[in-house]
């Protein structure tokens, strides 16, 4: 018997959903790339059905306790008297999901001896201590591509609300307004802009395809060049440095992983470099930018808007800057979607989790994780996510 804790955000305000706004989802057959869609045994659960606050349980309760498994949910998971802290000790698995990320740091780790299992309900492992896994030979998985696309669409989203001053404008109805001149004063046509990505993986080229059409210039910057026939085909250009796209583009999305390498990539001297009045999209992690350093930006017209669906810590803060900064179009962490049981099926039947899965396994990094990631720590700081709750 396994004692698998997992850690959700809270039900919504006004209770679990009785009804949804449409009675089916719409589901591909196969991810884009060709790789099947996970594929658990049997699901407890109708698709389509908000899974990722504590009372769904990401479907897991039946399948868990048929297997004679205890399953503990929490949404209480920051501080040290939080139920996440109490639970650890025996814990076995930890489960939890990047939008309200169960940060698993090495002092954590340590209190959790009998810990193997590290899972994230989702992409992104950066709320973990990788080099404490590492240590202790801990695996930690997640769900790759489980919802890439959802975040591609999102990113496209996000450009256009801010280059064509969307929500301002929203606002002035809202309000009874209907001030044209107020509206239009910051708003652009995203066509003939220069568009660059950090990052060509499963989002970043997603956000390319999808932008194409819009008859931009699309850029990129990786660590690993894409195959010559998709530059061909997306008409994409690759620049060897994040420093040689970003002087060159007017929007900038950020579609990389949080590791050492990435964090507090865009500091004060990288926004400098980017041409006054530039926009930056960043849906993979808060704290790949400096956080002040994107204030001061916005503050100065530098930047000219920046948009986004991930803090550091989350949740943000009440006081926050980010919550309240000049031209920004700032969501809670709200993409994305996951299918846990597989990998839990696997690791309970011995059966060997998909190398796509895998982040750290057999004390190092595996699969997934050897490919986007470096060793190392990113989870410092992470202890302010007190503060939501806090004031
Ligand atoms: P992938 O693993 O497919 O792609 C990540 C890419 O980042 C890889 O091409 C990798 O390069 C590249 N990369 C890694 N380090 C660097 C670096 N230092 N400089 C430039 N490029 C780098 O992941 P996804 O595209 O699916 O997801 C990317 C990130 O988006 C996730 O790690 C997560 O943080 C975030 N995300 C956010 C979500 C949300 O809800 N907002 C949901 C899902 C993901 P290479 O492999 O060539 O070395």
């Amino acid at each position: 018997m396994a004692k698998i804790v997992c850690v959700l955000y809270d039900d919504p305000v006004d209770g679990y959903p009785k009804a949804y706004a449409r009675d089916e989802v719409a589901q591909p057959k196969r991810y884009p790339d060709g790789q099947t869609l996970p594929s658990p045994k049997a699901i407890d659960f109708k698709p389509g059905t908000l899974l990722g606050s504590v009372s769904g349980e990401l479907g897991l309760r039946k399948f868990l306790e048929s297997n004679d498994h205890q399953l503990m949910v929490t949404s209480s998971k920051d501080g040290a008297d939080s139920v996440l802290d109490q639970e650890l000790p025996d814990a076995d698995i930890v489960i939890s999901q990047p939008f309200w990320p169960a940060y698993m740091t090495r002092e954590r780790i340590a209190k959790a001896s009998k810990l193997r299992l590290i899972v994230t309900a989702g992409i992104g492992s950066d709320h973990i201590d990788l080099q404490a896994a590492i240590d202790r030979n801990i695996t930690v998985a997640e769900v790759t591509y489980c919802n890439s696309i959802s975040v591609s669409e999102h990113v496209v989203m996000m450009i256009l609300a801010l280059v064509r001053n969307y929500i301002p404008s929203y606002e002035w109805v809202v309000t009874g307004g209907w001030n044209i001149a107020d509206c239009v004063a910051r708003s652009y046509d995203l066509e003939a802009m220069q568009v660059g990505t950090v990052a060509a993986g499963l989002i970043g080229s997603a956000v390319l395809r999808r932008l194409k059409p819009f008859d931009v210039g699309l850029h990129y910057f990786d660590r690993h060049r894409l195959p010559e026939s998709v530059e061909r085909e997306l008409n994409v250009t690759y620049h060897p440095s994040v420093e040689s796209m970003v002087e060159v583009c007017d929007v900038v999305t950020i579609n990389c992983p949080l590791h050492p390498e990435t964090e507090h990539l865009f500091n004060d001297a990288l926004i400098a470099k980017m041409k006054r009045g530039s926009y930056i999209v960043n849906t993979a992690r808060g704290k790949i930018c400096d956080r002040d350093a994107i204030v001061r930006a916005l503050e100065s017209g530098q930047l000219a808007g920046y948009a986004g669906d991930v803090w550091f810590p989350q949740p943000a803060p009440v006081d926050h800057p980010w919550r309240s900064m000049p031209h920004h179009g700032m969501t809670p962490h709200i993409s994305g979607t996951s299918l846990t049981a597989q990998t839990l099926e696997c690791w309970f039947e011995n059966r060997p989790i998909r190398d796509e899965y895998l982040i750290v396994s057999a004390g190092k990094l595996a699969g997934a994780g050897a490919h986007s990631y470096s060793a190392g720590d990113a989870t410092s700081g992470s202890e302010e996510a007190v503060r939501f709750k806090k004031g």
